[in-house]
């Protein structure tokens, strides 16, 4: 809050939520230009989270670095990427998902308290699910992330994890038949791109000091994984984002859940560049803009790329983000009543995009 006082050009604090607790749950947006409801719906929008487990608390230290970072001017590259990256760019930051369970972390023995203020409660599995039924009472929290990417069309997200050292990506869930081989993977048709993504965050999670953090019995081959190949669970968040037209990584990003507090600046030291790059890896894929024949803008259209079931939808403006790696593709505009044809586009190998207008013979 202190920080919104202190930079009301760039930033935006809003709530999606309130606890059980009565804790509210803020998310910090920020851009070049003065963020605001009406902006969400003309910009590109990325989301990263943190806390969703009680005591998983570097994610939430983290991201509060990265807030002082990226409104502090420096010479640094890594803030120049970022400046540029937020020209189009509003990043909403979600500090803590879960704030009731950080405090009740805090009160206890070894701080081990990975649910709300219900300890048997476990956020990662209390979503919608799309390959098993998940018939269980929604959480005050799932809720509030449910109502929020109804609100904002976000094109890319992390929730950040404590606890191993992986870049987990979708599906985190299988179907039934399939739950019983653990060496299964269950891989989406944006494969490739989650892959690259993952990859560009990887080299940190490599790194000896953080490795050096984890037991014997805590340290994975750090690396990149396939959710349901790591393991299969029912009610993620990552899932349910992608299902509802986000890109969406769980980031496990130290061994330790709740460290000495000294050692979280080396974690937001260490992860910096990883953050950085990721993020400014998400400038790829189509850009683009649906339109009438009067060149009025069109909301809520549906962009289907041919062989991906993944779709985004325009926002309130028209406009449209859709992540692709560099090659070939035919799009298809889906809107109501309307037939349209497919348009072929061709994203560019470099970091960017391709610009579309889309007119609609309406
Ligand atoms: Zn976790």
């Amino acid at each position: 809050m202190e920080i919104n006082a202190k930079y009301p050009d760039k930033t935006y604090l809003y709530s999606i939520g309130t606890t059980k607790e009565n804790r509210a749950i803020l998310v910090l947006a920020i851009s070049l230009i003065k963020p605001s409801r009406l902006e969400f719906q003309k910009y590109k929008n990325v989301k990263l989270i943190g806390n969703i487990h009680g005591d998983e608390a570097v994610g939430r230290e983290l991201l509060l670095h990265f807030i002082e970072y990226i409104l502090t001017p420096s010479n640094e590259d890594g803030y120049k990427i970022l400046n540029s990256f937020m020209k189009e760019t509003i990043i909403h930051i979600l500090p803590s998902l879960n704030p009731d369970g950080f405090e009740h972390a805090l009160q206890v023995e070894n701080h081990q308290w990975r649910g709300n203020s219900d300890p048997n409660v476990d956020l990662n599995r209390n979503f919608p699910d799309y390959f098993m039924e998940n018939d269980v009472p929604r959480e005050l929290e799932t809720v509030a992330v449910m109502n929020w990417l109804r609100e904002i069309n976000f094109v890319f997200s992390i929730s950040f994890h404590g606890g191993a050292l992986v870049v987990s990506y979708p599906y985190d869930n299988k179907n039934p038949i399939s739950q019983s081989n653990p060496s299964n993977e269950n891989l989406s048709d944006d494969d490739d791109v989650f892959k690259h993504l993952s990859k560009s965050y990887v080299g940190v999670l490599q790194q000896d000091a953080i490795i050096g953090q984890c037991s014997r019995e805590e340290y994975i081959e750090p690396g990149i994984t396939n959710g349901a190949k790591w393991y299969p669970i029912t009610g993620g968040m990552q899932d349910y984002n992608y299902f509802n037209g986000v890109f969406e990584l769980t980031i496990e990003l130290s061994c330790p859940k709740f460290p000495e507090p000294t050692a979280l600046l080396t974690y937001w030291n260490s992860h910096k560049d990883s953050i950085i790059r990721i993020l400014d890896e998400t400038r790829r894929g189509i850009r683009g803009r649906v339109l009438t024949i009067n060149k009025l803008p069109v909301p809520y259209a549906e962009i289907y790329v041919k062989n991906r079931i993944h779709n985004v939808f325009t926002n309130n403006e028209g406009y449209f983000w859709r992540l692709l790696l560099p090659g070939s593709y035919v799009i298809k505009v889906n809107i109501p009543n309307v037939t349209t044809q497919f348009f072929p586009v061709q994203v560019p190998l470099n970091t960017g995009y391709v610009d579309v207008e889309l007119v609609l013979n309406i």
